[in-house]
């Protein structure tokens, strides 16, 4: 047994924090929060706290990189250096690289980048506070920015991640599951679509729970989506 690692993960049907194996931690999104920026987001996420803004369709710098045909998308990660609990070094790292490269291919597919050549759309996502599965908490800031941002999209991107702990399949992985669960997979969707966008595993499932896992993760991202176009319907009104 590791340091601060719990003796169960289960007690009488109930995880540590309370939750029940299915259930979401509590989500709060909130779009237009910043002025300057073209779109912008705030997603707290249990005790994810995630800042997200979108800047485009702009020129492209370095202009090399503008393509005829298409805008590009650039997302950029990053952890504020008090968002967890021993300082973390600013700038980027290879984690936050990874997490770059991966919200922007979870989030292309919905952007019609096609209507505006030789532009860039970028979007800044900001860790503020971590607390395991920010890469779906940042995923789902993204889209609500680029959303508020008018930027034309087939639809909104949600995300959530399953996982196994103590032997079972659970919702959305607190930070105690996550860091001493068993595996950890986090999906992201397009609604109606049947697309998946992003699809990542930490850890192992055995034969069967794989699926399972995905299937409970698709309908986190589903409860995901509700609250996206909740948020949306606050700030714009309308169906
Ligand atoms: P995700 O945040 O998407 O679950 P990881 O599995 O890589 O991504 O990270 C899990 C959790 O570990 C993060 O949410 C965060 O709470 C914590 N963590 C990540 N990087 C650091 C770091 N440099 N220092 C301390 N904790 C970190």
């Amino acid at each position: 047994m590791k340091i601060g690692e719990p003796e169960k993960f289960i007690i009488d049907g109930k995880r540590l924090d309370g939750r029940k194996p299915g259930e979401l931690r509590k989500v709060k999104i909130e779009v237009g929060v910043l002025k300057k920026a073209d779109g912008s987001a705030y997603v707290e996420w249990g005790g994810n706290k995630v800042l997200a803004a979108c800047y485009g369709p702009r020129e492209v710098h370095p202009k090399h990189l503008a393509r005829a045909d298409r805008a590009i998308l650039r997302c950029t990660y990053s952890m504020a250096p008090f968002s967890v609990t021993d300082r973390k070094r600013p700038g980027p790292d290879r984690r936050s690289i990874e997490i770059s490269k991966v919200t922007r291919q979870a989030l292309e597919p919905v952007v019609f980048t096609n209507l505006f050549p030789r532009t860039a759309i970028d979007v800044f996502i900001e860790i503020l506070q971590a607390q395991a599965g920010t890469r779906c908490t940042g995923i789902v800031a993204a889209s609500m920015a680029l959303a508020d941002a008018g930027i034309p999209m087939r639809n909104l991107v949600p995300a959530c991640a399953a996982g196994k702990v103590g032997g079972e399949i659970v919702l959305d992985l607190s930070d105690v599951e996550d860091n001493f669960g068993e595996a950890d997979l986090p999906v992201a969707i397009v609604p109606q679509k049947d697309e998946v966008t992003l699809i990542q595993m930490d850890g192992n499932f055995e034969k069967g729970e794989f699926e399972k896992a995905f299937k409970l993760a698709v309908e986190g991202c589903m409860k995901i989506y509700e609250i996206q176009k909740e948020a949306l319907k606050k700030r714009y009104g309308g169906a």
